[in-house]
């Protein structure tokens, strides 16, 4: 019996949601692509991130930053000399663990024990920088070195004023991005959980010096009610306040939420109060002054950040994960089933309807679907599929989340045959996902009906 990761990494991989990057080549480590569905899922996820934070908020503007920068950022961030891991190998299997991840790992040649404990002996620890180098220009010398962001945060700090200025925002207010983020990480694992290349939702919210404590407590909230929103159970979410020992240096408090995976209670997102840390430094670094005068109280200071900072994939992972479910049901000719369904949230879904003529060879029938399949595509992301029973049809959504399908049949040529609707013409079957039963709606109605039920 495969386990739950393993059951959805097949899933990832047969239907197209996440493949391994650069594949027919052996792949390459902690490297995914996202297919034709996981695109579209994740750009739900960053919708409804981006929405949440800059449409319904009016204290929050959007950003999209380069991912090269001028190297003194990395060298003002500190990231150049301090974003550091350790690592140490077993002299005996040659696998490589991140120190601080022992306790989370175990010996590839005995599973039930920790690296170093299976009788294998354990290099020093060794230390190394988690940036990726890169060389602007036709030179690969010092001179053109920089690095692939590690965060997408830098580019906020150093846009800070640009972004003041322009927007005329008053403190407190946010600049929101979304967009890669590169990490050279010893171990990548988990699927999608830890990546050498992966996506960040950032948000940087800029506060009076004395309050940034009492700001991390309303994102907390405000955070934890987000991922509710996406589909995610409010149990699964844990808030661990972090301790000092383990906090960024620069970090007075901060707090991680974390989601119960199949491999552990990991972290699915930090909210970090920076202080004024991050444009004191680049104040200092560029010689450029990133003070800002607060007309109520009347002074100068640089302000403080508090700082919620989510990953688009492990959001995925975290959806994939609540919404896997396997049932039995019994099929049409009466036998038992086993049926695979991701309960996504129909907002998050990367297909909300699927359109089915009910049979193939039924001219009427097709066209009729195409027309209603016409009418859908220009609202909802919609699939057209007439191949196969309908009973096949319908598992194959299940299996990819899809919350609708619309069947075109019989009665909706020729007339419904009895109930409320009887004698009328051009309605078809809504089937829902998660109780498989079924509504009659009229085409004309059609829109509007499966708009109120994605809410
Ligand atoms: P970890 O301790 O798991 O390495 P971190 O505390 O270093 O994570 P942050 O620097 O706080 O991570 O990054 C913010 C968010 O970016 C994380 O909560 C996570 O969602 C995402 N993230 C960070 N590193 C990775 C990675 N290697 N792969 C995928 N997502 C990541």
């Amino acid at each position: 019996e495969l386990s739950l990761l393993e059951k959805i990494v097949a899933l990832c991989k047969r239907r197209g949601i996440i493949f391994p990057s650069s594949e027919i080549y052996g792949g390459i480590n902690g490297v995914w692509d996202f297919g034709p569905l996981g695109v579209e899922l994740k750009r739900n996820i960053k919708e409804s991130w981006w929405k949440a934070m800059t449409q319904l908020r009016t204290d929050v503007v959007g950003m999209d930053g380069s991912i090269l920068m001028n190297r003194e950022v990395w060298k003002a961030s500190t990231h150049e000399d301090q974003f550091v891991d350790w690592f140490v190998d077993c002299k005996v299997c040659h696998a490589r663990f991140r120190l601080d991840h022992l306790k989370e790992s175990s010996c590839p040649l005995k599973p039930s024990k920790h690296p170093g404990e299976c009788g294998g002996e354990l290099t020093e620890p060794r230390r190394f920088n988690l940036l990726f180098k890169t060389y602007v220009g036709p030179l690969e010398e010092e001179s053109a070195l920089t690095y692939l962001r590690p965060e997408t945060a830098q580019s906020i700090f150093v846009q800070f004023k640009n972004v003041l200025e322009s927007s005329r925002m008053k403190i407190p207010f946010g600049i929101a991005q979304i967009g890669k983020a590169f990490r050279n990480e010893v171990n990548p694992r988990n699927f999608i959980f830890r990546s050498r290349e992966f996506e960040q939702m950032e948000l940087e919210y800029f506060v009076p010096p004395d309050t940034g404590l009492q700001y991390i407590e309303q994102w907390k909230e405000e955070r934890v009610r987000w991922y509710e929103s996406i589909g995610i159970a409010k149990e699964h979410i844990h808030v661990r306040e972090v301790p000092e020992g383990e906090r960024a240096f620069y970090s007075l408090k901060t707090y991680d939420l974390e989601y119960d995976f199949p491999f552990g209670r990991q972290e699915l997102e930090g909210i970090a109060y920076r202080t004024d840390f991050d444009l004191k430094q680049h104040q200092i670094f560029s010689g450029k002054p990133l003070e800002y005068y607060d007309e109520e109280r009347k002074c100068k200071y640089i302000p403080h950040v508090v700082e919620p900072s989510a990953g688009v994939d492990r959001t995925l992972l975290a959806l994939l994960c609540e919404s896997y479910s396997e049932e039995e049901i019994i099929g049409e000719k009466g036998q038992k089933e086993k049926r695979v369904v991701l309960r996504f949230s129909p907002r998050i879904a990367p297909i909300k309807i699927g359109v089915f003529p009910l049979l193939k060879n039924k001219a009427e029938l097709v066209q009729k679907a195409q027309s209603v399949f016409s009418r859908l595509k220009v609202h909802f992301k919609s699939f057209y599929d007439e191949s196969g029973a309908i009973g096949r049809r319908y598992r194959r959504m299940d299996e990819i989340g899809t919350p609708f399908c619309v069947t075109i049949d019989f009665e909706t040529l020729e007339g419904v045959r009895e109930g409320k609707l009887a004698g009328k013409k051009d309605t078809v079957t809504v089937r829902y996902r998660d109780s498989m039963k079924q509504d009659r709606v009229g085409i004309e109605e059609l829109v509007d009906f499966i708009r109120q039920k994605i809410g």
